[in-house]
């Protein structure tokens, strides 16, 4: 074909496509598809084709859905363009205005404004309890109560929910149970196989696993995730081609990355526990065969000075975050609990001492060594 110039620097040659089948899966980084005719886009109405229009789904994004869902043992996910969007994709796909949702006091902070403001001026009302107290959420159920919302391992206390309990409570009123498994991911804890109906993920933090992308996603049964892509589609909550790609990247070596982050979190546990002038150690026993998870958070007491503790880490840098390959802390009462009144923070004991650590994929005795430097140099 002769094309003049203006043509020519759009209808160049597209190589790859059909001719080749690439090991790992291309990036559709495109925004729509395209037909060869009407009939051939038709088919995509009739159900026959997946893709029109990037939005509504793309290969990447369904990957990223599908391989999170097989992982959790559920039968479909949507991956969204972040953990909150995923959470208010799920949320709305089972409430509507006028209905009433309890949710766990002990939640992360985004969701809790999530709940709190955003839902309660779509006319959405929540009560915020403790999954601890079984009387409590029995005496918050009211007719219109749809869903019970929890984590699976707080932040940053690290508190292990009685989910098989939680999810029979609401089986037993017929609500909903939707439980955000981002810090257990389904190495540890596999909500949906315990009764979940809908099991979220910040997919920035160990499904990605590298720090290098927001993302979440949403899995469950046909029905509901049916509904809450919908939700996704109308909202405009999908990921980004690429974005999904790099999560999917990651997601092929959560397990070892996992082993290796739960191990090297065991092995700072146990040696924290051992120093007796640290006031309180936070790291589960019991969670799952695979471990106890990979974070684990301190309270320093009145032993240690914690601006010294946080200057002499050396290499262990100070991130509001979690999950990435590299350990790092954070410091709960100046991020993450920074605007919650303080009687709530020492409620939830999110005291002065508290740092959380995210633990990396290093060897335990580079991490152990930088901890207990930081400590004898904080040591008051
Ligand atoms: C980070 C996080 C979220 C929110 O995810 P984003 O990807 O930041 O939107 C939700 N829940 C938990 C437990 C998180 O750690």
């Amino acid at each position: 074909m002769t094309f003049k110039f203006n043509t020519k620097t759009v209808h160049f040659q597209k190589k790859a496509e059909e001719k080749n089948v690439s090991k790992s899966q291309p990036i559709y980084q495109t925004s729509a598809f395209s037909f060869k005719d009407l009939d051939d886009m038709e088919d995509f109405y009739r159900g026959n084709k997946e893709y029109l229009y990037t939005r509504f789904s793309n290969p990447n994004t369904d990957d990223l859905g599908q391989g999170v869902a097989q992982l959790e043992g559920a039968p479909k996910g949507v991956a969204t363009s972040s953990g909150m969007s995923a959470i208010l994709a799920g949320v709305l796909a089972v409430v509507s205005h006028g209905d009433h949702i309890i949710a766990s006091e002990d939640i992360y902070g985004g969701t809790y404004q999530l709940f709190a403001t955003e839902l309660k001026e779509f006319g959405i009302e929540v009560s915020f309890v403790s999954m601890n107290n079984f009387a409590e959420i029995e005496n918050s159920i009211k007719v219109n109560t749809k869903l019970l919302y929890s984590e699976s391992i707080t932040n940053p206390l690290l508190r292990v929910e009685d989910l098989p309990s939680l999810i029979s409570l609401a089986k037993k009123h017929n609500i909903i149970t939707m439980i955000d498994n981002t810090f257990a991911t389904p190495f540890l804890i596999k909500p949906y196989e315990l009764g979940a109906d809908l099991v979220i993920h910040s997919a920035t933090k160990y499904i990605g696993g590298h720090s290098d992308v927001t993302a979440g996603v949403l899995v469950g049964n046909e029905v509901l995730i049916t509904k809450a892509k919908t939700k996704v589609v109308n909202l405009g909550c999908n990921l980004s081609p690429f974005e999904a790609w790099l999560a999917c990247r990651g997601l092929k070596t959560l397990a070892v990355r996992m082993d290796r982050q739960v191990k090297n979190a065991q092995a700072l546990a146990d040696f924290f526990r051992s120093n007796l002038s640290i006031a309180k150690v936070y790291y589960p026993d019991s969670v799952s065969e695979n471990g106890n998870g990979a974070n684990v958070s301190i309270d320093l007491g009145e032993n240690y000075n914690v601006e010294t503790f946080f200057k002499s880490l050396q290499w262990i840098r100070i991130v509001p975050t979690l999950a990435g390959v590299e350990s790092t802390v954070t410091y709960p009462l100046r991020t993450s609990h920074r605007s919650v009144p303080d009687a709530i923070r020492s409620k939830l004991g999110i005291t002065k001492g508290l740092v959380r650590i995210s633990l990396g994929i290093e060897d335990d005795e580079d991490i152990i060594k930088a901890f207990e430097e930081a400590l004898n140099k904080a040591k008051l």
